[in-house]
């Protein structure tokens, strides 16, 4: 089957979670199901076959799975990006909005070196807030961006736009409308 079906039958749709009116698209299901698992880490490592990547950065939580996988297969390092208050070391940090209030995310300030060439990962994008965070945190570690890249896009509420706008190429697997 392709890519697509493989996919989209193996992500879960949990209506009114984590509140009514949102559709929470799951994939932990896909996580659990070996092939589909091994096609989503393929075919985020695909377009960089022959390019030198440096870095993997992965987005709490499920980024580092994702990043993990990714970052093995291109025999590239990972570099967790958290939550403020979970890293052990020095960190640099960058508040971001949230639907109510503000966070902020951080990663450790000897990460990365300037010049190193870096992808983002997460599982999915839905307004780009939280990858707009991310690219501001790499960008002021003096990283370069190769792209950031998604299991899921969620075109209507405009993520890829925004951090496509910040110079940032962004690669999705799957969409959901
Ligand atoms: P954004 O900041 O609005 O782009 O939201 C993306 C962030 O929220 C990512 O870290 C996602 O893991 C998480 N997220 C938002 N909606 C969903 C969903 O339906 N399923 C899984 N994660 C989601």
């Amino acid at each position: 089957s392709t890519l697509e079906q493989t996919l989209l039958s193996a992500i879960r749709t949990i209506p009114d979670y984590p509140k009514p009116g949102v559709l929470f698209r799951d994939i932990t299901t896909m996580l659990g199901d070996a092939r589909a698992f091994r096609r989503a880490v393929d075919e985020l490592v695909h377009p960089w076959a022959g390019t030198k990547i440096d870095k993997i950065a992965g987005i709490e939580a499920r980024g580092f799975i994702l990043g993990g996988a990714v970052a093995h297969q291109m025999s590239a390092g990972f570099v967790p990006i958290r939550k403020k208050g979970k890293l052990p070391h020095d960190t640099v940090r960058v508040a971001y909005s949230l639907e109510y209030g503000i966070d902020e995310m951080e990663m450790h300030k000897d990460a990365i070196a300037p010049g190193e060439r870096v992808i983002l990962i997460d599982d999915l994008i839905a307004t780009g807030g939280t990858a707009e965070a991310a690219v501001k945190l790499l960008k002021q570690m003096g990283a370069v961006i190769e792209a950031a890249c998604f299991v899921i896009d969620l075109p209507d509420l405009g993520g890829r736009a925004k951090i496509e706008a910040l110079g940032v190429p962004v690669h999705t697997l799957i969409s959901f409308d």
